[in-house]
């Protein structure tokens, strides 16, 4: 039986700076990943998306190359096999750089592995067993799969299998029409498939304002994607080679066929296999680890941070929920900060400024910036997708819904100001 003091299950945006900071305090420290190091932001969320958002960006901006005077002597083709090797080219660094950071770690043993409890202090992964008194878990979480009739009989996408995807789906049908089903929806709709979104509720994005929704459904369909909103999918078939979803709105019956079916319509915490109830960590009714203020679980010395707590779904928050762990383990400073719209709700002031550095990843997946990759600190806020434009109070752009743009195609950011919290600031 190997003894830490401390273990961390998982590489998303908090297990690693979570590990850094236990070491630097002289904790011996094991940090466990099943997958790939640096999980869904890195591999399957952000980056890779914003990757694919910017060569959908040139292929849109080509196709309206004419409407800046410029001329291109035939029509745009898109390689997909290009795109791909490009978003892999970007995301294979950042992973790499976490595991190799975490290998160099003096006091850090990094196992891959899938861990699951055994107890409150004991941790299992494959043959060997570790032990500490402080447990922090940074599970993330994967695309859920709702119980649609007929669903385990046809193939589909998710966030993570769109990853693989090399080539054009000539319909992609994206169930979901909030954050990443839309960001999907549109790059693939300019690399050149058809696409249709079902949403069930009566707004795409309905965490939004009713405004900000209408404005991005707008952007959407002034770009031919059909939107279906208002519409519960019922059933899921085969039909020759083609995908039928049969749709239900206001009390009539339709069908949707296309090539490929996406499935964006939420995500479920990876908590289901990790032996919770071996350590006696209690979960909500969709397996969310319940956590209090400073993210501590009904277990005495366990913690939850990131997605697999519920209570953010966003890079900056699981980096939130490592700077109120570490603030807590160092400085006994604590309390969650308040998410984006939290602060915009408490009328908390927000700047709107370009992200002007090389080092900003979506500079580098935009292809605006040369290539070096450190990640944009946490400290800046940078709203995601179709809420960027209006939301900071830029002009409102077609341009983009992944990554706002100016004229030129410059990624720019919204950061929040914050004063607060300046002593809990790590480097990265
Ligand atoms: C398509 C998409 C686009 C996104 N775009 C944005 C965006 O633009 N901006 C933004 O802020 N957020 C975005 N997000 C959300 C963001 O990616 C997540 O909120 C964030 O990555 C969650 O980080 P985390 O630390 O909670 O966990 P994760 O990054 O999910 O990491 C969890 C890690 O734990 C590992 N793991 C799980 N179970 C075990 C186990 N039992 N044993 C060992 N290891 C385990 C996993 O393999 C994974 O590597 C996006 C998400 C998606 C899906």
């Amino acid at each position: 039986m190997a003894d830490h003091d401390a273990i961390v299950i998982g590489t998303g945006q908090a297990g690693p700076g979570l590990a850094r900071r236990l070491v630097a305090a002289g904790w011996k420290v094991a940090i466990i990943e099943r997958k790939f190091f640096g999980g869904t932001c890195v591999n399957a969320g952000c980056t890779p998306t914003k990757t694919l958002i910017a060569s959908a960006y040139a292929a849109y901006l080509a196709r309206r190359a004419a409407d800046y005077g410029v001329t291109i002597g035939g029509p745009i083709g898109v390689d997909m096999k290009a795109v791909k090797a490009r978003k892999d080219a970007v995301v294979r660094p950042s992973r790499e750089g976490v595991e190799r950071s975490l290998r160099r770690l003096k006091g850090c043993t990094v196992l891959e592995g899938h861990a699951q409890f055994i107890g409150p202090k004991e941790v299992e992964v494959g043959d060997e067993v570790l032990r500490a008194d402080k447990i922090f878990i940074n599970v993330g979480a994967r695309a859920l799969v709702p119980p649609i009739r007929g669903l385990d009989q046809v193939p589909y996408l998710t966030n993570s299998l769109m990853m693989d995807v090399d080539f054009l789906p000539p319909h992609l049908i994206v169930l979901g029409g909030s954050y990443v089903g839309l960001e999907f929806a549109q790059a693939y709709r300019r690399f050149g498939s058809e696409v249709t979104v079902i949403e069930l509720g009566p707004h795409l994005i309905a965490r939004e304002d009713e405004d900000v929704s209408r404005a991005i459904a707008e952007i959407l369909k002034d770009e031919n994607i059909d939107i279906r909103v208002n519409s519960k999918v019922v059933a899921v078939a085969k039909q020759g080679n083609e995908i039928a979803v049969t749709v239900e709105n206001a009390g009539t019956s339709s069908q949707v066929v296309g090539s490929h079916l996406l499935l964006a319509i939420g995500r479920r915490p990876n908590t289901d296999d990790l032996g919770l109830d071996k350590a006696g960590v209690a979960t909500d009714s969709r397996g969310y680890i319940q956590v209090d203020d400073q993210l501590r679980t009904n277990v005495p010395g366990i913690w939850a941070v990131g997605d697999c707590n519920g209570r953010g779904a966003f890079t900056h928050t699981s980096y939130n929920d490592f700077e109120i762990v570490g603030a807590d383990r160092d400085h006994g400073h604590g309390g969650r900060e308040p998410s984006v719209r939290e602060r915009r709700d408490k009328g908390l002031h927000e700047d709107s400024g370009r992200q002007g550095d090389e080092t900003d990843p979506r500079g580098v997946a935009a292809g605006t910036f040369g290539g070096r990759g450190h990640p944009l600190h946490p400290r800046c806020y940078v709203y995601q997708g179709a809420v960027h434009g209006p939301a900071s109070g830029g002009a409102h752009s077609p341009d983009s819904l992944g990554v706002h743009s100016d004229h030129v195609g410059r990624p720019q950011a919204a950061v929040v100001s914050d004063t607060r919290r300046n002593d809990l600031i790590l480097g990265t």
